[in-house]
C-alpha cells in the first residue's frame, strides 16, 4: 500500500475493445466484479476507475490478474498502458480512413486503429520480424480486427505509390524501451547505463522511418512515438526531421492532448540548423509544447513520448 501511495507501482490500464463489445457492456461486467472509484491513485485490489482523458480506457490495481478474467480471454479488453494509447488518440483517423501502422507487432495500437476506422476502413500493418508477425496475426484475430491487412515486410522498403489512399500513419518504431518500468525504482538503475552508440543507431533508424512515411503521397498526419525517456530518440529525432523537411510541421498543442501537462523538453528542441538559432528560445518552447511526454510514474504511466506531424499543404507530394 505504501508503494502504491509513492507511485512506485503502476496501475493496470485496460482498453475496452470496441470492435467486439461496447463501453456500456464492459462497464456492466466491471461494476459487478469491482467497486468504481474516481481516479487511479485511489485504486485498491477490488476497485477500478474510468480514465478521464482517453475514451474506453479503465484502470485496475497493479495486483489484479486480468489475464484470467473472462473479458480478457474473449478479447473484449486489451491490456495497454495509458501512454501507449496516446499515438492513436492524437492521430485520430476517421471512420473509413486508410491507415498504415509501420511497426505493428504485437499490435495493441493496430487494433485500436482498427476500432477507429471501422469496417469501412483499412489498416496496413507492417512487421518485418518472423515471430512477431505471428503474434500480430494471433492478436488481430483475437481482437476481431478484420480490416487489418498484415504486411510481413520491412516498412523502409515499401513503395509509397502502392499506398496512394493512405492518409494517416502511425510510427511506433523499435526504441531503447528505457521508459518501460513496472517498479519505478528500477528506472534509476537503467538511467545509469546509457549506451550512446546504441541510442545513436536507434535514432538514425527512427529518423529514416519518419522520412520514409513522409513520402506517401496522400499522407496528411503522422504520429511518431517511443517508450523511451531519452531526448536522443524523442525531441532530437523530431528536430532532425523538421530540419530536413519543408512540407511537414508539428501539429499545434491544442490538437495534441492539450490538457496533458507534461510536454517536450524545450532545451532539447534546439536542432542543429539556422532556423532555430534564428528564432531562438520562443520557438523552442512552442515546439516543445506541441510534444507530449510521460514521466514514468508521475501520472500512472510508463515513460513515453508522442509527436504529431501534419502536412503543411493539402497538395499531394510529387514523388520522384
Ligand atoms: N506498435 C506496437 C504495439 O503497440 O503493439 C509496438 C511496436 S514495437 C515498439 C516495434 C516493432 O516494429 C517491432 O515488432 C519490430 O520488429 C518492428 N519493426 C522494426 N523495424 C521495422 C521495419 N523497418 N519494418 C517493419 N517493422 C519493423
Amino acid at each position: 500500500d505504501l508503494e502504491r501511495k509513492n507511485h512506485k507501482v503502476l496501475p493496470r490500464w485496460v482498453r475496452i475493445n470496441t470492435l467486439k463489445t461496447t463501453l456500456h457492456s464492459a462497464l456492466e461486467t466491471c461494476r459487478n466484479d469491482y467497486t468504481e472509484v474516481e481516479n487511479w491513485s485511489q485504486l485498491s485490489p477490488s476497485s477500478f476507475c474510468i480514465d478521464a482523458l482517453i475514451p474506453n480506457l479503465l484502470a485496475f490495481h497493479s495486483s489484479c490478474n486480468l489475464i484470467t478474467h473472462n473479458l480478457y480471454t474473449v478479447g473484449h479488453i486489451i491490456l495497454q498502458d495509458k501512454a501507449s494509447c496516446f499515438p492513436v488518440h492524437i492521430l485520430n483517423p476517421p471512420l473509413g480512413a486508410c491507415v498504415i501502422d509501420a511497426c505493428a507487432a504485437p499490435g495493441n495500437k493496430t487494433s485500436y486503429l482498427a476500432a477507429c476506422v471501422g469496417k469501412q476502413g483499412r489498416v496496413y500493418a507492417f512487421e518485418r520480424d518472423n515471430q512477431r508477425v505471428q503474434t500480430l496475426s494471433t492478436m488481430m484475430e483475437k481482437s476481431g480486427a478484420d480490416c487489418v491487412h498484415i504486411q510481413h515486410l520491412n516498412f523502409l522498403k515499401s513503395n509509397p505509390c502502392n499506398f496512394a489512399n493512405v492518409t494517416h500513419m502511425l510510427l511506433d518504431p523499435s526504441c531503447s524501451g528505457s521508459g518501460i518500468v513496472n517498479r519505478l525504482d528500477y528506472l534509476v538503475e537503467s538511467q545509469q547505463q546509457i549506451d550512446q552508440d546504441r541510442l545513436a543507431k536507434l535514432a538514425e533508424f527512427q529518423v529514416q522511418i519518419i522520412l520514409h512515411a513522409m513520402k506517401f503521397p496522400s499522407a496528411k498526419k503522422i504520429s511518431y512515438s517511443t517508450c523511451s525517456i531519452h531526448p536522443q530518440e524523442n525531441e532530437h529525432v523530431v528536430m532532425r526531421v523538421l530540419d530536413k523537411i519543408q512540407d511537414w510541421t508539428l501539429a499545434n498543442q491544442q490538437d495534441v492532448l492539450p490538457s496533458w501537462e507534461t510536454r517536450g523538453i524545450a532545451e532539447e528542441c534546439g536542432g542543429d540548423k539556422g532556423l532555430l538559432l534564428h528564432f531562438g528560445i520562443p520557438l523552442m518552447i512552442d515546439l516543445a509544447h506541441s510534444l507530449v511526454r510521460c514521466n514514468p510514474g508521475a501520472d500512472g504511466t510508463i515513460g513515453f513520448f508522442a509527436a504529431l506531424f501534419v502536412r503543411k499543404s493539402s497538395n499531394k507530394r510529387t514523388l520522384q
